[in-house]
């Protein structure tokens, strides 16, 4: 007799680790399968977003910011520090620290709720029965078999076939957040939020970054006065990015790589020493499913789900990374809290319209719902408001005004349809606006909303202000 449990999840990502605690928390007997490993070998949860992802990327973006402010904004405070330098190894040392205390919180957590982990490559069979394979040698170590089944593998990093990656001097994410010295000369493809993150980490510390994106836009998904804005203060950092950059080919020179793009028809070259390869992610659903699991994948991997996360086989979900919907930790998380609690008879519930984005570079950006341009695109009424962060008193007084706040609301309701920002701490700005468009807010009642003075927060005040042109501190 194969063990069984109420439910069983494959995956210990955000996606995963949170829907089986959650699980567990509604009195579900709770099994968790991950295949991930340390360097040490040892089984560590958390998925890409604590091992390889949003924490050590952070970390690094944390380390290399406080250099990068030392040497360039202090001295405008009055502080001249002298002898400065990086130790790429205590910086990288650190991050390890914080990734290790983080895993391993979730292996207490999973204790704590009584959620059984087990390490393995899972892959769903027929009548949610699950294969537990050895992920070194793909074994059959053991069958378990459940009433529910999540599926939450995640995704990896999209290989480019004119650029294979080496594992040394092409690297993906993962390899870039391990370098062990500085690169004079970093080639990063694709200037997405993974790409921006990685380069400005290593432009910080000192090196050449030259970006190279396809798209003749940049930031698309973001509203164009945010993605012109951020895009003319990533420049004055010395990120060198070149739209409309297609790249067909990399080959070893005597002094590095050359990387070969295409730009406006025409063949030009770049030599690095170093090539980051962040040109998105694909689902991790290579070998997850048997023939005969019931469950399908679309042509780009991607497992099929509706949008309460069911799948065509009853009582299998998936969530997170695999399935349709932008790749975001929290994204993954909340799908997980929703199906479990479907699972248990509750009405789960994401809303998808209020997903905030974040990319942590400096300044910071952060969007929730739509774009202008969208919008107009719809044919739907809007009316909006900017406001600039170095009008605030806050940004000038830490040395950050750089940046805006920009509302959207509805031409004849003046209901909040979207919020973007570029600036100082905007990651946590957003949090507001999200709130606010949950409650159906109007950009009235933000404007009508105490907002503490000095604090940045009064940039979205005065964005609220501006949609009905009444900004206090902006003219023009
Ligand atoms: P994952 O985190 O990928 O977890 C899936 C887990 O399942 C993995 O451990 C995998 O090894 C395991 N697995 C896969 N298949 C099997 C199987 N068959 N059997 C057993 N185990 C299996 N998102 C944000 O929201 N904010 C950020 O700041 C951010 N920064 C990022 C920075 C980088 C460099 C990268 C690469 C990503 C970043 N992301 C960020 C994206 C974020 O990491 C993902 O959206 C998130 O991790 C997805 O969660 P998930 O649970 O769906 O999958
Ligand atoms: P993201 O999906 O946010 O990680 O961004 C990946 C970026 O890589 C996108 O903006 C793509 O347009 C870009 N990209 C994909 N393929 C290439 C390529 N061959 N050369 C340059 N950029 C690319």
């Amino acid at each position: 007799m194969s063990e069984h449990f109420d439910v069983i999840v494959i995956g210990g990502g955000p996606g995963g680790y949170v829907a089986a605690i959650r699980c567990a928390q509604l009195g579900l007997a709770t099994a968790c399968i991950d295949d991930r490993t340390d360097a040490e070998g040892n089984p560590s949860l958390g998925g890409t977003c604590l091992n390889v992802g949003c924490i050590p990327s952070k970390a690094l973006l944390d380390s290399s910011e406080q250099y990068h402010r030392l040497v360039h904004q202090f001295p405008a405070h009055g502080i001249q520090a002298e002898g400065v330098s990086m130790d790429v190894g205590r910086m990288q040392a650190r991050k390890e620290e914080i990734v290790a205390g983080l895993t391993g919180g979730i292996a207490t957590l999973f204790k704590a709720n009584k959620v059984a982990p087990i390490f393995g490559r899972g892959r769903l069979m027929t009548d949610k029965n699950v294969a537990v394979l050895d992920p070194a040698s793909g074994e059959l170590r053991q069958t378990i078999s459940a009433h529910n089944i999540i599926l939450a593998p995640g995704s990896v990093p999209v290989e480019l076939p004119a650029v294979p990656f080496d594992g040394k001097l092409i690297v993906d994410s993962t390899g870039a957040l391990n370098f062990e010295e500085v690169p004079a000369r970093l080639g990063v493809i694709g200037a997405g939020v993974v790409g921006l993150e990685l380069g400005s980490v290593w432009r910080r510390l000192g090196s050449e970054v030259v970006l190279l994106e396809a798209l003749e836009d940049f930031l698309v998904a973001a509203d164009t006065h945010v993605s012109r804005e951020a895009a003319r203060q990533f420049r004055k950092q010395g990120l060198d990015i070149r739209l409309g950059a297609m790249v067909d080919k990399v080959s070893t020179t005597a002094g590095g790589l050359q990387l070969e793009y295409t730009q406006k028809g025409e063949s030009q070259q770049v030599e690095v020493d170093r090539v980051v390869v962040a040109v998105g992610r694909r689902p991790a659903t290579d070998g997850l499913l048997a023939a005969d699991s019931g469950v399908s994948t679309d042509t780009r991997g991607f497992i099929e789900v509706d949008g309460h996360c069911r799948t065509a086989e009853d009582g299998v979900w998936a969530i997170g990374d695999a399935v349709r919907g932008p790749m975001l930790a929290h994204k993954s998380s909340e799908e997980g809290v929703a199906v479990a609690e479907r699972i248990a008879g509750q009405p789960g519930h994401v809303d998808f319209n209020l997903v905030p984005w974040v990319i942590y570079t400096s300044p910071e950006v952060a969007w929730v719902g739509e774009t202008e341009h969208q919008l107009k695109s719809d044919g739907v009424p809007v009316r909006s408001g900017m406001f600039p962060f170095a009008a605030t008193g806050r940004a000038k007084a830490m040395e950050e005004p750089v940046g805006l706040v920009k509302i959207i609301a509805h031409g004849e309701t003046d209901r909040v349809l979207g919020v973007h920002m570029v600036g100082p701490h905007v990651s946590e700005l957003i949090a507001e606006c999200v709130v606010a468009m949950a409650f159906h807010a109007s950009s009235e009642d933000l404007a009508r909303i105490v907002h503490a003075h000095p604090t940045l927060s009064e940039a979205v005040h005065e964005a609220a202000l501006a949609v009905d042109k009444r900004a206090i501190h902006k003219f023009g």
